[in-house]
């Protein structure tokens, strides 16, 4: 068995019977007679299940207890002489998974311990299987970019850190050019190809804290933490000349580019998340009317709006 099992009494006799039963039945095992000795040993060994002594010189089998659950990965037995004196209760409160009483048959030890690591395996499947579902609930099945519904969580985690620290906060929502004539021309799962292509691209193009979503059918989304409104023109920037330097094959000789249209704005004090996405919509549409493959910003400078007339009058910028 792959498992290491501490074995922690300050009774020689009982520590080494109990060390060679267990190697009998198949365990790796390595003894201590203190709560000092088990936490070095701890240090240096994998160490997956403790088997400890409640009466121990220096600190007690329970304080270890705490040690070992608080700090590292390992399931604790507890064996006590003195059933008044220790209550199942307390040890399990600090964080031992089962009490045995003294004297016992090793055989009941070994019954306990491999409940405890069927235990331990059932909590670790189990995490396992909730990482994979969660991961799953919040990724796109094509191109493995976050969903909507993760971007709608992240922007607000993102609106909420920018009001309560005063970051500044970018979004860049990207639309590609004419692609209903791309999958009407090759079919729609060379159109799928693109998407997952343009996916990896626009990934590839983005700083560690940046994250990008598939927003809807070929539209997706940027969200640029603590960036203004230039850095976030240079990140958009590289996309939209990643996508056009990529060249796709839909068709044996057939070498096809694409382009993309993206707007861009700065989240503004206060404002509803969903003016703050209206806003970068209404600049990548900016981006198709002007002739698409171009990137256009609309941001709102809040200290220029105090004294004008018509306080929803965006500043618009248009450049390739
Ligand atoms: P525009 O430049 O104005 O954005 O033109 P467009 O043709 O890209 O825009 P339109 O909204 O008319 O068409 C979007 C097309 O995107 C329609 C559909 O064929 C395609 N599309 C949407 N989702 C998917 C998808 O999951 N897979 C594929 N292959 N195509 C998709
Ligand atoms: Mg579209
Ligand atoms: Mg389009």
């Amino acid at each position: 068995m792959d498992e290491l099992v501490l074995i922690v009494d300050d009774d020689a006799g009982i520590k080494n019977l109990m060390h060679e039963f267990l190697t009998r039945s198949g365990f790796n095992s390595i003894t201590a007679s203190s709560a000092e000795e088990a936490i070095e040993l701890i240090k240096s060994n994998h160490v997956n299940v403790a088997i400890t002594d409640i009466l121990l010189p220096g600190k007690d089998g329970l304080q270890l207890t705490d040690i070992m659950t608080q700090n590292h990965d390992i399931d604790v037995i507890v064996m006590t002489g003195y059933s008044g004196e220790y209550s199942y209760e307390e040890a399990i409160n600090k964080g031992a998974s089962d009490l045995i009483f003294k004297p016992f048959r090793f055989e009941e030890l070994l019954l306990r311990l491999k409940k405890v690591l069927k235990n331990r395996q059932l909590v670790k499947d189990r995490a396992r299987v909730l990482g994979k579902l969660e991961k799953l609930a919040i990724t796109d099945g094509l191109t493995k970019l976050y969903n909507l519904r993760h971007f709608y969580n992240q922007l607000e985690v993102e609106i909420g850190r920018c009001s309560r620290y005063g970051h500044s906060l970018a979004l860049l929502l990207l639309d590609i050019d004419n692609f209903k004539v791309y999958n009407d021309t090759y079919g729609h799962l060379e159109g799928d190809k693109v998407l997952i292509r343009l996916s990896q691209i626009i990934k590839s193009c983005l700083r560690t804290m940046d994250s990008a979503y598939r927003y809807g059918g070929e539209e997706f989304t940027v969200i640029l933490p603590e960036t203004k409104g230039e850095e976030a023109k240079n990140v958009a920037n590289r996309i939209r000349t990643a996508v056009e330097s990529e060249r796709f094959f839909p068709e044996p000789d057939k070498v096809v580019t694409i382009t993309i249209s993206i707007g861009l704005t700065e989240y503004f004090e206060n404002e509803q998340l969903s003016t703050f996405i209206k806003r970068a919509d209404q600049a990548m549409y900016n981006s198709k009317a002007k002739g698409r493959n171009r990137i256009s910003s609309l941001f709102i400078e809040p200290a220029s709006n105090q004294n004008d007339p018509n306080p929803d009058k965006p500043e618009i910028t248009s450049h390739k």
